[in-house]
């Protein structure tokens, strides 16, 4: 043990004489790995929290490394509160479990008790599409506070999509001065947009502020380049990139369109790099997504510098595999292994390697990671097939809808706590996709409470996963929200 730091904490702020103290709470979201009590209680006073904090690397010896990095003892008792943990992100894992159990700015009476806590899995992530329509960087600090209370880590910042394209890459200033500016957003059931435009991108002294604030938070910022589909918005900038030359417009329409880039000029790689080499020195994360999703292979079949590269590569169609497909995993690869020379790995779609129909449609290098969106069985192909995956089934995980995939009431929790979550994959990830959300404000209307049964999947233990339990934990959650000023969902109640 070593680095023994007595640390005061002033975190309530209102004084409370002859205040009676409010009851504090273990019960929370994720659920905590074990919790023992004492018979005593504490109360702990407005502006004398004080904490001893230990950092102890010998903390969890025996837990996956990753476990161990995360894992904390928080032990409160009449003598006072001590936090260990091996790592400064323990630290920050145990203060959020404190902060949970305490209810804001009074005197609290906690039961006292000491909480032994680690993480299921390494990769815990909420994904945001901010191509479908750009937020403000304050509303992404907002879902980053929310984030860290439900103990995530990795922060999916999608920021290229045929409808947008929302981050400044000097080399090419086209594609936020025209990539990032759309003439409006369609309406349904009718052929025109609105007309109303939307624009807007996130310069790189902004993305590296979003990078800063969410690591004081224990988060990685893992950002999206969406290739070779999704890239309406980078045709309409540079229209070289695309089979046909354009022109383009920046997409007014949602949905899986045929333009995507050619795999079959040397110019379109040599810009992939280009773009990923900027986004590598902006984001320090271990991972990079690349997209691969939705990529239609119509331009391909007609395009000669595609069918080219395919006689090029020796490409062959084998039974389920068209050459159009297996060029599509060779261009995801020269864009991995230009990731991976950079130390960084790839996380691609589950499109790359598995199909709607449960067909194995492509051959990534196994160094990808592979996110499984389309069925829970995806993720299980790619565990079976040797690649790490994440899990974020679409009919599980997907909270873009607040009503979505016919989530009310009790069934919007237990669709996400009985999840087939598979075993052996890096994590689970939920995800926000924004082509009906345009307002800032409702995105966390969104995913409250939901992100509490998510929380459960990512960070507790899989036994402990009792719906009852659960709806009690959950109130308290719903307190916390109320408390922060965050919006959430009463339709959950
Ligand atoms: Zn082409």
């Amino acid at each position: 043990m070593k680095n023994i730091t007595p640390l005061f904490l002033v975190i309530l702020a209102c004084a409370c004489h002859r205040q009676e103290p409010t009851p504090g709470s273990w019960d929370m979201c994720p659920a905590p790995r074990s919790i023992s009590f004492a018979e005593d209680s504490v109360t702990i006073h407005p502006g004398k929290l004080k904490i001893r904090e230990i950092s102890d690397p010998s903390l969890g010896a025996g837990l996956k490394p990753f476990q161990q990095q995360e894992c904390y003892k928080l032990e409160v008792s009449k003598r006072g509160i001590t936090l260990t943990a091996a790592s400064e992100t323990g630290l920050l894992r145990g203060r959020q479990t404190l902060l949970k159990a305490l209810s804001e700015g009074r005197c609290v009476k906690l039961p006292a008790a000491t909480i032994w806590d680690y993480p299921e899995f390494s990769y815990r992530a909420f994904m945001l599409d901010c191509g479908r329509h750009y937020f403000p960087v304050e509303t992404i600090k907002d879902i980053l506070d929310v984030m860290a209370v439900h103990q995530m880590n990795e922060f999916h910042w999608h920021l290229s999509e045929d409808q947008g394209w929302r981050l400044e890459i000097k080399k090419y200033p086209r594609l936020t001065a025209v990539g990032s500016v759309r003439a409006g957003d369609p309406v349904p059931g009718q052929k025109d947009h609105n007309g109303i435009p939307h624009s807007g991108f996130y310069t790189q002294a902004e993305a590296r502020e979003i990078v800063a604030y969410a690591a004081a938070k224990g988060i990685e910022v893992i950002p999206e380049i969406d290739l070779p589909g999704h890239m309406k918005a980078a045709l309409a900038s540079y229209p070289e990139l695309g089979c046909t030359g354009g022109p383009y417009e920046v997409a007014c329409e949602w949905g899986v369109l045929d333009d995507v880039l050619c795999a079959g000029k040397e110019h379109t790689l040599a810009f992939v790099k280009d773009v990923l080499s900027e986004v590598m020195d902006i984001f320090p994360s271990r991972y990079i997504h690349l997209g691969g999703d939705e990529c239609p292979k119509v331009r391909w079949e007609a395009c000669p510098h595609c069918q080219s590269k395919i006689k090029e590569l020796g490409l062959k169609a084998d039974g389920k595999k068209t050459a159009e497909e297996l060029l599509q995993s060779w261009f995801m690869d020269q864009a991995s292994a230009f990731v991976e020379a950079r130390g960084r790995r790839s996380i691609v779609w589950n499109d790359v390697l598995v199909d709607w129909g449960n067909d194995v449609i492509g051959a990534p290098s196994h160094n990808t990671v592979i996110a499984g969106w389309m069925r829970p069985v995806s993720t299980e192909i790619a565990v079976r097939e040797g690649y790490d995956a994440i899990f974020c089934p679409v009919g599980h995980l997907y909270l873009s809808a607040a009503d979505g995939n016919a989530l009310k009431g009790e069934a919007y929790f237990r669709r996400v706590l009985d999840a087939p979550v598979p075993k052996k994959i890096l994590g689970v990830e939920a995800c926000l996709w924004s082509e009906r959300v345009s307002e800032p404000d409702s995105i966390l209307w969104r995913i409250l409470p939901r992100l509490s049964a998510v929380a459960e999947l990512q960070w507790s233990a899989p036994a402990s996963r009792d719906y009852s339990s659960f709806l009690l934990r959950v109130k308290r959650m719903q307190e916390l929200y109320t408390a922060h000023g965050w919006a959430w969902n009463p339709a959950a109640e």
